[in-house]
């Protein structure tokens, strides 16, 4: 059956399920949860089990932030810790288990006027009774101008991804969160060096890793200095860093920087369709609702406050039973 959406003709789409559609339109569904992180996937659990009609359109890179994660120590149930991209694949092949129907593509635009809602990808559009927004949220940029020019040519935001391309380099970590501490610790395991470059004289991460950080005799902390430029031929040769307190400029030779500065939530599709805070994270009220009847928000993308997996994926379980009662609640009226 095709489906038509503000004049965009659906043939075929690449959704495969394992419900019965409820309305008989294959583009139909229940609920689509946008965003594939312990958040969504969660969600999808609980939604699928509970017999949803259940899409999860996961963005390019299924699995989110866990998938640029080392090894995770402190989610519940692996005693001996477990990989970051392993933990999401179980959590995906869990909710395919219960039916949950997975969609690789990102979401352009949404309409959260119309009734049903409306998802739209590049090629697809799909309907929904209700939606969970779960996109998490995404590495902050230094705002240099070689920032752009050096990404992918020694300049990463994510460790697990490409330190074993910086064997016995010297490389720059910039940050002084959890994140910089525990890629500066991973990145020793390839590095010659490792330099912290922090922009106060105070870490923000947690003692832990501090104590894991001061202890590695491959890490050196460089304080109150900030990264200015980044320099190198076709790829990162040194990164030009400042001195807050005396302005002097120094050049740091290095292979690569790591750029580990915190995350900007993943809303900009949703500006519009829903309330977002001054930094743009989603406002939620009553759990997961946000000011959208049928829009629910969970994870990364509106707490900018615990940001872990299992707080993510507790929030992912809270947005599905308050889509099972508010679907139910609608549904008997
Ligand atoms: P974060 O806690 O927000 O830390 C960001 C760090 O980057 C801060 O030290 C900040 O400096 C610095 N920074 C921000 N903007 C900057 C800029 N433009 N230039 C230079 N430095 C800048 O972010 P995060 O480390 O990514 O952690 C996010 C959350 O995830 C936290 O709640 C954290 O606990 C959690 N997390 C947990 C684990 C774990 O438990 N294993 C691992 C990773 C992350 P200031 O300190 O001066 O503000």
């Amino acid at each position: 059956m095709t489906l038509s959406v503000d004049g965009f003709d659906i043939e075929k789409t690449n959704v495969k399920g394992n419900h019965t559609p409820s309305n008989g339109e294959d583009n139909h569904f229940d609920v689509v949860i946008i965003g594939s992180g312990p958040a969504g996937y969660t969600a999808s659990i609980y939604t699928s089990r509970a017999k949803l009609r259940t899409l999860v359109i996961s963005g390019s890179l299924p699995g989110g932030q866990l998938m640029t994660t080392t090894e995770v120590e402190n989610y519940p149930g692996f005693p001996n810790g477990i990989n970051g991209p392993e933990l999401m694949m179980y959590m995906q092949e869990q909710s395919e288990r219960f039916g949950t129907t997975m969609l690789i593509d990102e979401v352009t635009r949404v309409d959260f006027n119309s009734k049903p809602f409306k998802i739209f990808t590049g090629s697809s559009a799909y309907t929904s009774d209700s939606v969970l927004i779960s996109t998490g949220a995404t590495p902050r940029k230094l705002g240099i101008k070689s920032e752009q020019e050096f990404s992918g040519k020694g300049l990463s935001y994510c460790a697990t991804c490409d330190g074993p391309f910086f064997k016995n380099q010297d490389i720059v970590v910039v940050g002084g969160g959890d994140t910089a501490l525990e890629e500066a610790t991973f990145l020793t395991k390839f590095g010659k060096t490792v330099k912290v470059v922090h922009r106060r004289d105070n870490l923000r991460a947690s003692k832990i890793l501090q104590e894991r950080a001061f202890e590695n005799p491959k890490i050196e902390f460089i304080w109150n200095s900030s990264i200015m430029n980044v320099k190198g031929d076709k790829k990162v040769s040194s990164v030009v860093i400042k001195n807050t307190n005396t302005d002097e400029e120094k050049n740091l030779e290095a292979g690569g920087l790591f750029v580990a500065i915190g995350h900007e939530p993943n809303t900009a599709v949703f500006k519009g369709q829903v309330d977002l805070d001054e930094k743009g994270y989603v406002l939620v009220k009553n759990g997961t609702r946000t000011n959208i009847e049928g829009v629910f928000a969970a994870g990364d993308v509106h707490d900018f406050k615990y940001r872990q997996a299992i707080t993510a994926a507790g929030f992912g379980c809270m947005a599905a039973l308050d889509i099972e009662k508010w679907l139910s609640e609608k549904r008997s009226r």
